[in-house]
């Protein structure tokens, strides 16, 4: 039977800077996380490359990061709860926000537009600040519109990279 309705797209981040005890280093671990996140109503669609990161918040440790791009008829809950069972399995310990940790795994975007509780956010509200996350993305999805300011991925990208004028007057002529 053919199935008509294309499944829902997330994008989803991926990061880590702490060492698996079985996995090993934060890009193992991620190329681990990978393949943990396939499962029966998971599918890959693709994976950027793995890229290393300054750290962001007091930890002191690189990062690896990553962004894969996934089908799955999941409800964007389902999805969180999905993801944080896989950090659990890679041993996250819950705590301190950008604390060192093993697997970070947030929902970056969804083909369904925005989505807002208590619990979630989507887009996730850091992606225009964030190169480690811009730049993976572009390298999967780059015309990918937010939903929320209608520019692609990879104008998102663009603004992040070029050089901030110093002085608005200044740089007006
Ligand atoms: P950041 O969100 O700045 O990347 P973080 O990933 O380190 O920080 P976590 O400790 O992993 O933050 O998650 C904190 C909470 O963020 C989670 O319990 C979850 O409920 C919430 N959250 C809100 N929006 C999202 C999202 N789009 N993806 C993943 N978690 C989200
Ligand atoms: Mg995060
Ligand atoms: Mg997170």
């Amino acid at each position: 039977m053919s199935n008509a309705r294309p499944l829902p797209l997330y994008a989803i981040g991926l990061g880590s800077n702490r060492r698996h005890a079985r996995h090993g280093d934060p890009r193992a671990v991620l190329l681990a996380a990978l393949a943990a996140l396939e499962s029966d109503d998971i599918e890959a669609v693709d994976a950027s490359p793995i890229i290393a990161s300054d750290p962001i918040g007091p930890s002191r440790r690189r990062y690896a990061n990553a962004v894969a791009l996934v089908a799955s008829e999941l409800s964007p809950p389902e999805m969180l709860e999905r993801l944080q069972e896989i950090e659990a399995s890679f041993g996250r310990r819950t705590g301190q926000r950008w604390s060192a940790r093993t697997l970070d795994l947030d929902i970056l975007l969804w083909s369904g537009g925005a989505w807002s509780d208590s619990a979630l956010t989507i887009p996730h509200p850091a992606i225009a600040e964030r190169a480690f996350v811009l730049g993976p993305l572009r390298a999967i999805v780059p015309a990918w519109q937010h939903p929320l300011t209608g520019r692609s991925i990879r104008q998102l990208a663009a603004r992040l990279t070029r050089p901030k004028p110093v002085d608005r007057k200044a740089s007006a002529h």
